[in-house]
């Protein structure tokens, strides 16, 4: 049995009033909730995580960045390392949102070099793999997404995989209100399970979290989680709202 699990990306939202009232309003209302039956992580931007994590420290919630660079240290300026994400209490981290991969242009080979170097230094991964629509309409999305994820965790030995949080967003999908349809998130997300099994041993793919993300709302949530292999949800812009998102992990709970 997996664990639901439901994440919010802030994307680069709020500001230090407003992103700690959130956070604080979110774990409020789910004591009791997060940590038993769902797991909960928020994603702020960077600048507010010690902040988000200081107004979260005595709920269940645990507080994710949306992003990492792989080396530990020295000249890369404007990157963060996973020492640092650890050290104002990181537990997770995006990797490979598709606005990293399609409006900041970054590689498969730099995503899985996120990956492994986030897991080396103890963050917990979430990768994030989809199809531009373009690439849906072409019938291209098993073959998209086989390869984001082959790309992604490449080099990754088996013992690390229980690290690893997947998440299917349909690039079309997120922050469009444009949702797929939970015959399609549970087409897609068998598929990546399919493929990972193919690449590690099967009774660790079966323990693995596979998210959906792409315009998922109260509304939706539900009829999402109960497709067979949707574990969970990784929520843009609903996320933003504490009534719509504590109710989204009421939904995953
Ligand atoms: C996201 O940013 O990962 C996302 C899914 O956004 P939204 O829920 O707004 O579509």
């Amino acid at each position: 049995m997996r664990r639901p699990f439901v994440a919010g990306n802030w994307k680069m939202n709020t500001d230090s009033r407003s992103g700690v009232a959130l956070a604080e309003a979110v774990a409020a209302r789910t004591t009791g909730l997060a940590g038993q039956g769902v797991d909960v992580a928020v994603c702020p931007p960077f600048v507010y995580l010690k902040l988000v994590f200081d107004a979260v420290r005595n709920s269940r919630i645990a507080v994710g960045a949306q992003d990492v660079y792989f080396e530990p240290k020295g000249a890369f300026t404007g990157e963060i390392s996973v020492a640092m994400l650890k050290d104002v209490g990181c537990t997770y981290v995006i990797c490979g949102h598709s606005e990293r991969r399609h409006v900041l242009g970054e590689s498969d080979e730099i995503i899985n070099k996120k990956v492994n170097a986030a897991i080396s230094g103890g963050l917990l991964p979430i990768l994030c793999v989809g199809e531009l629509l373009e690439q849906r309409q072409g019938g291209l999305t098993e073959q998209v997404v086989t390869s984001q994820l082959k790309a992604g965790l490449a080099n990754l030995s088996a013992e690390k995989l229980p690290a690893v949080t997947l998440a299917y967003e349909p690039v079309w999908a997120i922050g469009t209100g444009q949702t797929a349809s939970p015959e399609q998130a549970q087409e897609v997300h068998s598929l990546i399970r399919r493929v990972l099994g193919g690449m590690y041993d099967g009774a660790a793919v079966e323990q693995m979290r596979i998210l959906y993300g792409g315009s998922v709302k109260p509304s939706n949530a539900g009829s999402l989680m109960r497709q067979e292999d949707v574990d969970g949800l990784l929520v843009g812009g609903a996320s933003l709202n504490a009534d719509d998102f504590v109710e989204i992990i009421k939904a995953a709970a």
